[in-house]
This record gives structure tokens, sequence and C-alpha cells, in this order.
């Protein structure tokens, strides 16, 4: 990749580059950003951008909203769909407050605290992700565009060259994808990008949903992230693969196991499920997302491991004879309308804590464990996630973890932005309650 200041200069003035976008992401995980002349690239590179933050959800208040945008060299690409002439450039910025110190606010800074934290302890940590979404008509009602399901090859246009397209242009900006494919519910689709560092991976999820989004938009198709889009049908997930490595090779996997899975993966694994209530309120924020975290549509509900099922929280998947990287812990709460940073943070923070109090994995599950009477579940000690967003701020509210890892500011502005959310949601009359109780009551 190119990492320093002149490269970044050389390789603009060789792509005829006219615009940089300079991006950030704010509390809620929504991408924001300015565009810049490339003319003021190189003093943007060493002094940063100045602008506004006080219109930012999450950022500053407004007696202290000057902010500094400093871009991050290692993340310069171009916008392979804008136009090759006066092109467009993207960089992703790290925003510092006007006398150059870090920002609390700043969820891309609160995700690179915790990977010093891990790297203190000699670990880099690496996330793959499984993006799924919905292309439908339009922005006000969600019209499926196909009725194809899972792995369907028949898939009808424009989905699958929209899917084409997107995967094309991610790889152009230098982030690949392992699989795309038709999802379960119709017009759902999937497309999973490769494992990196949280960082990049943070940072790629941010700009895969943008792809997704404009090149939709681009024929009239609106993509969403919405967690449950449509009542009765699967909803969307966001499931994180996560691994830990040290000196280059993977802490999670140990050749003398049964399951190829290293004591320090399974306290890992510990640490999720000990702290998994309390921090989805980051990896499910909102109201919506809890509508898909209901037994019978392939996401979570109880708190639990496996290998093999699928219906479980955790999941490490089956050992790939020779490859060493295959052992990884999949989290298959989170959905795709979270922020990624704060989402990476906890539950990096939450693993950590398993292996430094050195926490006992509980059994894996074995069968179905939506099957089980809740008597069952309860005699193996497996609870449930929140079950609404109102339960989840409770949780996450009480939590020193979440504290720690997202730190005052973001902790603060979060809780009680949500708080909001939810009494608003909690006050209004739905659709469901008028035609439920109108006539009858
Ligand atoms: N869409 C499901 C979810 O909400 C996952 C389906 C799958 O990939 N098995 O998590
Ligand atoms: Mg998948
Ligand atoms: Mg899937
Ligand atoms: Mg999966």
């Amino acid at each position: 990749g190119i990492n320093d200041r002149e490269s970044v200069l050389r390789i603009a003035r060789e792509n005829d580059v006219k615009f940089v976008r300079l991006w950030f992401t704010d509390i809620l995980g929504k991408l924001k950003g300015f565009a810049i002349n490339v003319d003021d690239l190189e003093d943007a590179l060493e002094l940063g951008v100045g602008f506004d933050g006080s219109a930012i959800d999450g950022f500053a208040r407004h007696h202290e909203s000057d902010m500094r945008a400093f871009p991050d060299p290692a993340t310069f690409t171009l916008l392979p769909w804008r136009p090759r002439q006066n092109a467009v450039a993207r960089m992703i910025c790290n925003i510092r407050q006007p006398r150059g110190q870090t920002f609390p606010g700043d969820p891309r800074y609160v995700l690179k605290r915790n990977l010093e934290k891990a790297a203190a302890l000699g670990f880099t940590y690496y996330v793959g992700s499984e993006l799924e979404f919905f292309y439908l008509k339009n922005a006000q009602t969600p019209e499926p565009l196909d009725f194809d399901g899972y792995f369907d090859q028949l898939s009808s246009y424009p989905a699958s060259d929209l899917r084409r397209d997107t995967v094309l242009n991610l790889a152009e900006m230098g982030i690949p994808v392992k699989y795309s494919h038709h999802e379960g519910a119709p017009s759902q689709h999937e497309i999973d990008l490769e494992h990196t560092d949280a960082l990049a991976m943070a940072d790629n999820l941010m700009t895969a949903k943008l792809v997704i989004k404009e090149l939709a938009q681009l024929q009239n198709v609106h993509a969403t992230f919405m967690p449950k889009p449509i009542s009765g049908i699967n909803g969307s997930g966001l499931h994180l693969h996560q691994s830990l490595y040290r000196e280059g090779s993977n802490c999670f996997y140990d050749a003398d196991d049964e399951q190829y899975l290293s004591v320090l993966g399974k306290q890992f694994i510990a640490g999720l499920i000990a702290h998994a209530p309390e921090i989805t309120a980051v990896t499910n924020q909102w109201v919506n997302s809890y509508k898909r975290l209901v037994p019978g549509y392939e996401a979570p509900v109880y708190v639990s491991w496996t290998h093999v099922n699928r219906s479980d929280l955790v999941r490490v998947p089956s050992y790939k004879p020779g490859a060493e990287s295959s052992i990884r812990v999949e989290y298959r709460a989170a959905d795709p309308a979270c922020n990624p940073y704060l989402a990476f943070s906890v539950m990096l923070a939450a693993g950590l804590r398993g292996i430094e109090g050195q926490y006992q994995v509980p059994p894996p599950v074995v069968g179905n464990v939506l099957e089980m009477t809740p008597q069952r579940r309860q005699s193996l000690g497996i609870r449930t996630l929140p079950g609404s967003l109102g339960e989840a701020i409770n949780l996450a509210e009480n939590s020193e973890l979440l504290y720690e890892a997202l730190g005052d500011h973001v902790f603060n502005s979060l809780i009680e932005n949500k708080k909001i959310e939810w009494e608003d949601y909690r006050s209004t009359v739905t659709d469901y309650e008028v035609s439920r109780y109108l006539s009858t009551l």
C-alpha cells in the first residue's frame, strides 16, 4: 500500500485527481466527509483540514466545534465509478482537536486505542466480514426486486450486475472480496470481505457500504443495510470472523486440539459469551435491530457457541486442512447498520477480557439451541441476548467493559443518543397497533 505523503501526491498527479474526499465516521456509524481541491492536498496531509463538527452526531458541543481532519495516507484510493478525467479520490481521516490533540469522539480513534491495547499484549486483531443487505425498488416501501433465494444462480438483472460491479469496484480500491451470492430472502444479497487487520476492515466496510449504495443508485435501485426491513423473512446480519495473530501466526490455532482451537481461542470465546449482552447496544444499535434477533430467521437469540449449528451466537468454522488461518471465531449478532469501529472495539475488549481473566468457556452446544426447552437452556447456563433496544441500553449503561472500551465521550453520547431513540419509539403508536386494536377495542 501507499503510506507516505510523497506517493499520495504522485499518484494523485498520475491519475488526474481533481477532488479528494476526506471521510470519517460519526458515532452512529454514518459515513461523513467533504471534498477538497487537489491543490490543497499537500497542505491537508501536513496540517489537516479544519471543519465544523457541531452538526455531526456524537461529535462536539457547540462551543467547541472546531475539528481537524488528518487524512491517513494509507487510505488513498480513487473512486473508480467516478469520471477518470478530473478524477475523485478518497482518504479516510483521523479527527483531531484544534490544537492537535486526539479527539475521543472519533470512532476510528476509539478502535485504534483498543488495537493498541491488543498490541501491548503482542496481538494483531484480524476480522473478516459477511455483509448482507437488500436491493429494493425504492427507499419508501420495502419492495423486493427479485424473488430468488439462497445461492440462486438465475439471479435477475439488475441485482447480479450490481453485485458484479460492486466486487470489481472494490477490487480496484484494494478491497478484496472473497465471495458474493444471493442470500436467503428475496432481494437479499451478501458480499464477503477477505479478512484484514481490524482497522482496515472497519475502513473497508464503510467503503463497501457506500459503494453498494452508490452503484445501486446509479441504476435507480435502493440498497439498504436496515437490519430487518421486511417482517416474516430473514433480516440482514454482519457476521464477523475474528482471530488474533502473534508474530505472524494464528493464536487461535492449536494442532493438538481435537477441533484445532487453542486455549487462547477458547478464552476469547468465553469473553465474548460472558459480555455479549452488554455489548449488544453497540453491535445492534437500532430499534429495528431487535426485530432481527428473534427465533426462526437464522439470527442468534441465545448466548451460546458451537462448531456446527448456525443458530448460535458464536461459531468456530471447521478447520480447513493445512490452513492455520481457517481457525477463527465467528460472531453472528452484529448487523450491517452498526458502527464497525465501535463494534470491533467492544468485541475485541470482550475477547481480551476472556484472555486476561482466563475465563472458562462453557461447553459448545450440541443440537439446536432454539429447540431446547427453557429449562434445558437454563440448566446449561445459556442466556438470551437483549430483546429490545431498551433492554440493551440498560445493560450497556451498567457495563464497565463498555465504558472502558468506548471511553467517556463515546460511551456517554451513545447512551444519551440511544435513550432518546428508545423513548421516541416507545411512545409512538405503530401501524401494527392501529390495525390490531382500533376496531376491536
Ligand atoms: N441473514 C441471517 C442473519 O440475520 C444470516 C443468514 C446466514 O448467513 N446464514 O444473521
Ligand atoms: Mg455467508
Ligand atoms: Mg449470510
Ligand atoms: Mg456466517
